[in-house]
């Protein structure tokens, strides 16, 4: 789950970069209203989370720009205390809800898991490959019904190999997209390896046929081999 930040005060927005991190979301900060204008326009994000008060162009100018050029994106916008106004003005203009500032995060998760329940059907919010079901809300995987138990970073893998389903995804894709890590004096390679292979065994092993395949020399593809529909 992809999460945009659109705040222009550093403490804030690192604050809630590393929150939502915690909560297991991947957090972009823009810190001008131009620039948050211009990643919420692009595709790619499951929520926004928009200050108002920005410096050069304002947040329910940049909402209502947005709505109108059909990005349809949930938006919870930030207030001030005292923002009565701004907060009608907000959700009059495509805000889907707001939070008034100093909040806690948990009260920004708990909105933001709200709105990504009611503003999705479930398929959205769950990734399949035969019988392996990811579900992105609840953070939790199954094949065939039965549960398995992953860490965090096995999660992120899993996830990212669903979303490219049937795709061929390299070492230093998953490097630079599952662990974030883009250049290094060491690869991630066998790091990378190791989670593969965790990864297959609570996935794959004894569980029905093979869905992680390696592809020597290349990298990894997670396919059903044996001719079911992808989903
Ligand atoms: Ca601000």
């Amino acid at each position: 789950m992809r999460v945009l930040v659109v705040e222009d005060e550093p403490k804030v927005a690192q604050a809630l970069k590393s929150g939502l991190a915690d909560e297991g979301y991947e957090a972009v900060v823009a810190a001008t209203g131009e620039e948050g204008f211009y990643q919420a326009s692009g595709t790619g994000f499951d929520i926004i989370v928009l200050d108002l008060m920005l410096p050069g162009r304002d947040g329910l100018e940049i909402l209502q720009t947005l709505r109108r050029g059909g990005v349809d994106t949930p938006v919870i916008i930030l207030t001030a205390r005292d923002g009565v106004e701004d907060r009608v003005r907000g959700l009059d203009c495509g805000a889907d809800d707001y939070l008034v500032k100093p909040f806690a995060l948990a009260e920004l998760s708990a909105r933001i898991r709200a709105l990504l329940r009611r503003g999705r059907t479930d398929e959205a919010l769950r990734l399949k490959c035969a019988d392996l079901e990811l579900d992105l809300v609840s953070r939790s995987v199954t094949r065939g019904g039965r549960s398995i138990g992953l860490t965090g970073r096995e999660f992120e893998l899993l996830e990212y190999l669903l979303r490219h389903a049937g795709r061929i995804v390299t070492r230093s894709q998953l490097a630079a997209e599952v662990w974030k890590v883009s250049r290094r004096a060491t690869p991630l390679d066998n790091v990378i390896d190791v989670h593969i292979a965790r990864l297959r065994k609570k996935v794959d092993h004894g569980r029905g046929p093979r869905l992680i395949h390696t592809v020597r020399g290349v990298g990894f593809i997670l396919r059903d081999e044996t001719g079911g529909a992808q989903a």
